[in-house]
């Protein structure tokens, strides 16, 4: 009976080696972290994949307010003439602006937009706000929902409607504005390493693939199990373009009328489908103990009279992991066998499974399965708790040392064309390749190879020797990859 379950239960998943993409949809449903809505583009967040995004909150929030930001939250609903303020803003998004034209039962008279970003609105205030030197800088992040037509849909990755923060920032010199989306940067860098196990490339954009309206755009990229990159977070230096199209202006110390220097950036729920895509196997999903929901699950095997003797161990134990911060499942169910049970919390990510039935009880001791390894350890019940804690953070280390091998094994350096194109058929990759700056050549590269500029490094590096792909002299080296 339970072998025929488990049997039934693994075929449910696409392997992963076979099809990375409908392994990735079967994980994410069968974990039951998300699920398509009816309202097409759209997703549902289900709670446990609530739970990673919550995690993802706390961590960043923190590091937010602990650089100087403080939160509020501005309108869903923009002015249709608002968005319209910034010539190269509109432009970027229109094609994926959802519009309310009716509310009350009557046509509106100026039609609103539902945001897809909140420059628009959020300069608009800053304008009223800021009067002088003094009142700046501003430093305010918003956690908000934010709707961008999608035609394909894809969880987490690319959906119609998804969650993110947002920081938006007023200062008074260019020179602050830079260092403010610098410091975004290494922020958001050290949080997707620091948290998620997830190594980045840091980088500025190239012209074509900067935000809309801004000077200059700064990302990290990761590198999925597949060899295609994801962009996980970016930070715009938006000069004086906003202020300008939204009249910010205070007077300066020297009583002259200046704009303000802006900055805006983000990270969204797509951060789950990268965790997701960085460390997960065959089996399923593997989370990072620190952005797990569960991080220990705890499965007592029922044999003999377990419910007097195994049951009470097993809550002791969980009751001594919760003290010590550690988020606990015990999976007591009398309805699943423990196989069931093991392959069910392999597939959903758990980072660490405590076994316990009557013959551990005897020897005073738990079976201890590393999720990442699925090493066994037989540990002692003394001393468990600091074992479990300190085995954690070694899984967490252990996740993000895999992730980096992972992406220099799949890294290359080559200023060859033909060579670039054949990385870029199958499992790509990072190529680091001499590239010219111009912009119909980057496009002409996209077209033929799918692969773009992920972004180029932040130190003026010699590209030593000439373009790839057209033979100029090159002026930068540049990161490309295929990317979601
Ligand atoms: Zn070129």
């Amino acid at each position: 009976m339970a072998k025929k379950t488990e049997e039934a239960f693994v075929t449910e998943i696409t392997p992963r080696s076979e099809d990375f993409s409908r392994w990735y949809t079967d994980v994410v449903r069968r974990a039951e972290l998300a699920d398509y809505s009816p309202v097409k583009g759209c997703m549902v967040i289900r709670p446990y994949g609530y739970a990673v995004w919550e995690l993802i909150q706390q961590g960043l929030d923190r590091r937010i307010k602990a650089t100087g930001h403080v939160n509020a939250y501005f309108p869903l609903l923009i002015p249709q003439s608002l968005l319209m303020k910034e010539a190269e803003h509109v432009e970027g998004f229109a094609p994926q602006v959802a519009w309310v034209t009716r509310g009350g039962g009557e046509e509106l008279e100026e039609p609103l937009i539902l945001r897809p970003t909140s420059e628009a609105i959020i300069g608009t205030m800053y304008a009223r706000w800021v009067q002088s030197w003094r009142d700046l800088p501003i430093l305010i992040n918003q956690w908000a929902n934010i709707v961008r037509w999608e035609k394909v849909t894809r969880l987490f990755l690319r959906t119609t409607e998804f969650l993110w923060q947002e920081g938006h920032t007023a200062h008074e010199t260019e020179e602050e504005a830079e260092r403010e989306t610098r410091t975004i940067l290494d922020l958001y860098a050290e949080f997707c390493e620091t948290e998620l196990a997830m190594p980045v490339i840091k980088g500025r954009k190239s012209e074509s693939e900067k935000f809309a309206g801004a000077s200059k755009t700064y990302s990290i990229e990761a590198l999925m199990g597949d060899g295609r990159a994801l962009q996980a977070g970016t930070s715009h230096n938006l000069g004086q373009n906003f202020a300008k199209a939204f009249n910010i202006q205070f007077q300066a110390r020297d009583k002259s009328l200046q704009y303000i220097w802006g900055t805006s950036w983000g990270m969204t729920t797509r951060l789950i489908g990268g965790v997701i895509m960085t460390h997960g196997d065959e089996n399923g999903l593997i989370f990072p103990p620190r952005v797990a929901p569960y991080q220990v699950v705890i499965v007592p095997i029922p044999r003999g009279n377990w419910q007097e003797t195994v049951l009470p161990r097993a809550q002791a134990i969980k009751a001594d992991l919760v003290a010590k911060g550690i988020r606990v499942m015990l999976d007591d169910r009398e309805v699943y066998t423990p196989g069931w049970k093991f392959s069910e919390w392999e597939l959903r990510g758990v980072p660490m499974r405590l076994e316990i039935g009557p013959k551990d009880i005897e020897k005073s001791q738990v079976m201890l399965v590393r999720r990442d390894t699925r090493e066994k350890i037989a540990t002692p019940f003394d001393g468990l708790a600091g074992r479990v804690e300190q085995l954690l953070a070694g899984i967490q280390q252990a996740l993000f040392d895999r992730a980096v091998s992972f992406r220099e094994e799949h890294t290359t350096q080559t200023d060859s064309w033909d060579e670039f194109k054949s990385i870029m058929e199958g499992r790509p990759g990072f190529v680091i390749a001499p590239w010219c700056g111009d912009a119909a050549c980057e496009s002409a590269i996209k077209a033929e190879t799918q692969a773009t500029i992920r972004n180029l490094p932040l130190e003026p590096t010699s590209p030593g020797g000439n373009c790839l792909k057209c033979g100029t002299p090159a002026t930068t080296l540049a990161y490309f990859a295929k990317a979601y």
